[in-house]
């Protein structure tokens, strides 16, 4: 039998590396169905390619073209947000993919999780926004929720034989992005192109432009406190300027496990469909000799202000990362547009930080509220 996945965003850099995994492998997986948000002439190419049983594209301007396109195969084709948490439920889905960018991941994950699919998850916002509120859900609905960030596949992968080990500290690597050694001087003339180029991993334009201003190393504290059950005080950031380790886990005798590879995340997706066997990938392996050199330095609270809001966040707790993920969204897209500087980014988001409203025990409608609040107030501070 066939794993049967769903992709959600089959069309973004997740996903397209996704359906290579599963293109190496026809015998053990098939892509069931496959979503998009606006590229739909990517998606008609990658349906007439796997042949899902159904596709959906976000944006219902889309529909026609797609459902045209399609007309001669047998296909169910769905738009709208909506469909994108209806087609998830389907009995035969096998394992869901959650490879969209942003708060728009939530909605559908929740559907998937009380539909009892087991969850690859890529979508890290779903976590920053509602971490508690997931763990609940997949805890009642025993729904494993499996790791595809290349961090906490690491950590998962170290976790591996250790199912009663505890844990004393679990340390993220950060690659630094491409202004680590950069002044705050020159941060604050960064340009758009520059951010969009990072050194090691090749990405949706909004993950790296978080990974440039370090607030995605911030997101992913938060998401492996969720993951993993562990505090706050026991995650340390690491900046390891070479990507190829990937993370590690410290343990009660303080012997460190850690995992190594090239910087391809077809490794971590591919680990979440097989999990928990590994199987034959031809990804490049390392050549030592061209790695000489793993360094690791702190990173820099100062020059990364993201970095400290994040934790500032972390440690607020309630619906303040749901706060940070919003005002984060809204800003990220400013800069790509240049409506914003780079070191503006922060600005905005720390002031958004003190003028929404916090709440402590946020509820999903809470969460929702909060979201359009801080856009509003995000979007008001960007004029
Ligand atoms: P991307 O921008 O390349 O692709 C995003 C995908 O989501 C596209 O298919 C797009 O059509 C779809 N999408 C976007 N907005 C949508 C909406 N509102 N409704 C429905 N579909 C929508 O992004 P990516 O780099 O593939 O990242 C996807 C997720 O994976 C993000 O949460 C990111 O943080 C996470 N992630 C990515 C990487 C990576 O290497 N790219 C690594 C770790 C984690
Ligand atoms: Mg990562």
């Amino acid at each position: 039998m066939k794993k049967q996945i769903a992709i959600l965003g089959s069309t973004g850099s997740i996903g397209t590396q996704a359906l290579q995994v599963i293109e190496e492998h026809p015998d053990l997986y098939e892509a069931y169905v496959l979503t998009a948000n606006n590229r739909v002439d990517m998606l008609i190419e990658q349906a007439r390619k796997f042949r899902p049983e159904a596709v959906v594209i976000a944006n219902e301007e889309r529909y026609n073209q797609l459902k045209e396109a399609l007309a001669d195969l047998p296909i169910k084709v769905y738009a709208g947000s909506e469909a994108l948490c209806e087609v998830v439920t389907d009995q035969h889905i096998d394992m869901v993919l959650t490879a969209m960018v942003g708060y728009a991941g939530l909605k559908p994950t929740m559907h998937a999780i009380k539909a009892h699919k087991p969850i690859a998850l890529a979508n890290k916002e779903t976590l920053v926004v509602a971490g508690e509120l997931i763990n609940e859900l997949a805890h009642v609905n025993r729904t494993p929720i499996l790791p595809v960030d290349s961090e906490h596949s690491a950590v998962f992968q170290c976790l591996a034989g250790e199912a009663d080990t505890p844990i004393e500290k679990v340390i993220l690597t950060a690659s630094g992005g491409p202004f680590r050694t950069y002044t705050h001087e020159q941060l604050a003339h960064v340009t758009r192109q520059q951010a969009l180029k990072h050194p090691n991993w090749s990405m949706g334009a909004k993950i790296t432009i978080d990974s440039a201003s370090m607030m995605n190393k911030g997101f992913e504290v938060m998401e492996a406190k969720w993951l993993f059950g562990v505090k706050p005080e026991q995650i340390e950031v690491v900046v390891h300027p070479q990507s190829i380790v990937h993370s590690m886990v410290q343990f009660e005798d303080g012997a460190i496990k850690a995992q190594l590879g090239m910087p391809d995340m077809r490794l971590p997706i591919q680990y979440a469909f097989s999990y928990p066997q590994r199987i034959k990938a031809s990804f490049p392996r390392i050549n030592w000799m061209n790695c000489a050199e793993l360094t690791f330095e702190q990173p820099d609270l100062e020059r990364f202000r993201n970095l400290a809001l994040a934790y500032e966040a972390i440690h607020r707790g309630g619906n303040m990362p749901c706060i940070v993920n919003a005002a984060n969204e809204v800003v990220v897209e400013a800069f790509l547009n240049d409506r914003i500087s780079f070191l503006g980014m922060s600005d905005v988001i720390e002031q958004t930080m003190s003028r929404a409203s916090f709440l402590a025990k946020p509820s999903y409608e809470d969460y929702v509220a909060t979201d359009a609040e801080v856009r509003r107030l995000a979007a008001e501070l960007i004029h």
